[in-house]
C-alpha cells in the first residue's frame, strides 16, 4: 500500500508546474498552489518543491530535513533556517533556538500560510540583505515544521488519515477533557510521535514554541487542561502587554478561558513536557479571498509583525542572572545578582566547583523574579573552598517545572570581607577596595557544560511507535 502511494506522489510531483515553486520577486510572497473549494490550497507536493527549492537556492541558510513521515508515508520537512557558516553566535555564545509548527488541522490553511510565511520572510530577508533578517539569523536557529498533518491537508480535512485529532494526541493528560477523537494512546499517530521526537532531540532547549491554527483571531498561551494561569505567568503577561501597546490588538489569552478546555494539545505539552514558553497562534478564519492569489505578507503581515516580535526577542524569554558582586565573609555569602530575562526562575543556587569540575558546595536555593535585581544572603557556615575551583549559578530557565537547568560561571570579582574589619558590607565594583582581599578575578571563569538533560531517555519513554 505504502509503495503504491508513494508512487502516486512521485506522479503528482511530476506534474506540479515548476513556476508554483519559483520565487522571482513578482511573486515571493504568494501561496503556492491552487484554488480548492474555495481556498487557495497548497498540497504537499507544492510543499516540497517549494522547500526543496528553498533548500536549493540558500543552503548558507536553509537546511533541509524531515523528520518522519505521515501515516501515508508523506515526508514531514522542517526548515531549519540561520547563517550555518557560525554554529554560535558571533561572541562564541549558543544560538537562541525557536520551533514553530503548522497545519496540525489539514484544513486550517490560513495557519499553515503562517508558518510557511514565518520561514520565507528570513528567507526574503536575507537574500535581500535586511538587517534584521541578517541579525536573527546570526543570533538564532528557526526551524519550521510547516505542514504536520499533510495527509489531512490533501484531503481538506481537520483530521489525519485515521480520523485522529493530531491536537489531542499529545502525552500531557491526554483524554482527560470532554473530546473527541483523540487517537487510541498518546502518540498512536506518526505525526504527532514525529513532532515530539524532534522536539526532544533536535530542540530541548527552544525558548520559544509557537503552533499555528486557523479558527478566531487569537493568541493562547497555557493552559489549555485548567483555567488557572501558568507558573511563568509574568513572562505571558509581560509578552500580552508588549504585543498590545505596540503591536497588534489580538487578544492574548490562557487557553482553557480563551477557547474551551482541550488536552492533549501540542502547547500544553510543549510548555508542560518540554518547558518551551508556547503560544497557539490562532489566524482568523476567513481564509483567502476564494478564487484569488493573495500576496501572504499583506494577508498576514499583522500576525508576522507579532512573530518577528516574539522571534527578535527570544533572548528575554527566559530567566538569565547576571552577577553584580558576589561578597565572601565568615558566614555568609552576599550575591547582588540581576535576572535581565523576562522569565522568573525560583530554585536557583550558588555552587562552588574544585578543578576537577566536582560541585563541593550549593547554597540553599534563592528566587530571582523576573526582570529584578536581588540581593541574597547565604548561609556559608558549612563553606570551604580553594583558590583554584569556581563559582557558577545553578538554576532554571523558567518557573515550569519541565524547563531546563543551565549551569552559568559566573566572571564578575569576587570579594572577600572577612578579613577586612573597617569596610564591612561591599555591594559591587562601585564600592571595590583595596584591601579587600580578591580571590578570584575576570577570567577564572570556564564555562562548564550544563548538565546533560537526558532527552534520549525521556525521548524513548514517550514516544510510542505507532
Ligand atoms: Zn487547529
Amino acid at each position: 500500500m505504502r509503495v503504491a502511494v508513494s508512487l502516486v506522489l512521485c506522479m503528482m510531483l511530476a506534474t506540479i508546474p515548476i513556476t508554483s515553486a519559483q520565487s522571482d520577486s513578482s511573486d515571493e510572497e504568494v501561496w503556492p498552489g491552487d484554488p480548492i473549494d474555495s481556498h487557495v490550497h497548497m498540497t504537499w507536493a507544492a510543499l516540497t518543491l517549494e522547500v526543496n527549492q528553498w533548500a536549493d537556492d540558500y543552503p548558507e541558510i536553509v537546511d533541509l530535513t524531515s523528520v518522519g513521515e505521515s501515516e501515508l508515508g508523506k515526508s514531514l520537512w522542517v526548515v531549519r533556517l540561520s547563517d550555518w557558516s557560525n554554529d554560535t553566535k558571533l561572541d562564541g555564545s549558543a544560538k537562541e533556538i525557536v520551533y514553530i509548527d503548522g497545519g496540525h488541522h489539514g484544513n486550517e490553511y490560513l495557519g499553515t500560510a503562517l508558518a510557511w510565511l514565518s520561514a520565507k520572510w528570513y528567507i526574503n530577508g536575507w537574500a535581500e540583505g535586511n538587517q534584521e533578517a541578517i541579525d536573527v539569523l546570526q543570533n538564532s536557529e528557526i526551524h519550521v515544521l510547516i505542514m504536520l498533518n499533510p495527509d489531512g491537508n490533501d484531503f481538506d480535512t481537520r483530521w489525519n488519515i485515521n480520523q485522529v485529532d493530531l491536537n489531542r494526541n499529545y502525552d500531557h493528560f491526554w483524554n482527560t477533557c470532554p473530546t473527541t477523537q483523540p487517537g487510541s494512546s498518546a502518540f498512536s499517530e506518526s505525526e504527532t510521535s514525529a513532532n515530539s521526537a524532534y522536539m526532544n532531540a533536535e530542540v530541548p532547549d527552544a525558548d520559544l514554541y509557537v503552533t499555528m491554527h486557523t479558527g478566531v483571531w487569537i493568541m493562547l498561551y497555557p493552559w489549555g487542561k485548567w483555567p488557572e494561569q501558568p507558573a511563568d505567568w509574568e513572562l505571558y503577561h509581560q509578552i500580552r502587554e508588549d504585543v498590545n501597546e505596540n503591536i497588534s490588538s489580538i487578544p492574548i489569552q490562557n487557553a482553557n478561558q480563551g477557547l474551551y478546555p482541550n488536552c492533549g494539545t501540542s502547547r500544553d505539552y510543549g510548555y508542560g513536557v518540554m518547558g518551551y514558553p508556547t503560544f497557539t497562534f490562532e489566524t482568523d478564519d476567513e481564509q483567502f479571498v476564494p478564487g484569488s492569489f493573495e500576496n501572504l505578507n499583506d494577508r498576514l503581515g499583522e500576525e508576522m509583525d507579532v512573530m518577528r516580535y516574539l522571534i527578535n526577542n527570544v533572548w528575554y524569554w527566559r530567566a538569565r542572572l547576571d552577577v553584580q558582586s558576589l561578597e565572601i565573609s565568615d558566614d555568609e555569602i552576599i550575591l547582588d545578582v540581576d535576572n535581565l530575562g523576562q522569565a522568573s526562575t525560583i530554585n536557583a543556587t550558588l555552587q562552588y566547583v574544585d578543578v576537577s569540575g566536582e560541585v563541593t558546595w550549593t547554597s540553599s536555593a534563592f528566587t530571582v523574579n523576573a526582570t529584578n535585581s536581588t540581593m541574597v544572603d547565604l548561609d556559608a557556615s558549612n563553606l570551604s573552598y580553594s583558590d583554584d575551583g569556581m563559582w557558577q549559578l545553578y538554576y532554571q530557565v523558567r518557573v515550569i517545572n519541565a524547563s531546563r537547568w543551565v549551569a552559568e560561571a559566573i566572571d564578575v570579582e569576587i570579594m572577600d570581607s572577612s578579613e577586612d574589619g573597617e569596610t564591612g558590607f561591599l555591594v559591587g565594583y562601585g564600592l571595590f577596595n583595596s584591601l579587600t582581599t580578591v580571590l578570584s578575578v575576570i577570567g577564572l571563569a570556564v564555562v562548564l557544560k550544563p548538565e546533560e538533560e537526558e532527552s534520549d531517555e525521556n525521548c524513548d519513554s514517550k514516544v510510542h511507535d505507532s
